[in-house]
């Protein structure tokens, strides 16, 4: 269990891993940005108004399938999403460190 750090109003940082809260969800999902990983994220810096891409897709195929693009500290909801946010773009939460 790794402890998470509160790095902006809407980041979340816990070993080298960038973590939103996305508003679709209400759950955390992860942004692996160490350039040594195969798989990852480029980031742009901003911690407060980040960019990551390519897009993020969570539990795909699954009835919690999230599917996003995080730009500029906005969060856009492809139609593919199954929640109620699908096709929305809307601002990150603020995270609370704990
Ligand atoms: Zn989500």
């Amino acid at each position: 269990m790794g402890e998470f750090k509160k790095v902006s109003n809407v980041l979340l940082e816990s070993n080298g891993i960038y973590f939103i809260e996305c508003p679709g969800c209400k759950t955390l999902h992860p942004f692996h940005v160490d350039p040594k990983l195969k798989i990852r994220w480029d980031f742009n810096g901003d911690l407060e108004k980040p960019t990551f891409s390519p897009s993020l897709m969570v539990n795909q195929g699954h009835p919690s399938q999230c599917h996003s693009f995080v730009t500029d500290g906005k969060i856009q909801f492809l139609s593919d999403c199954h929640h109620g946010l699908a096709g929305q773009t809307v601002d990150l939460l603020e995270v609370e460190e704990f």
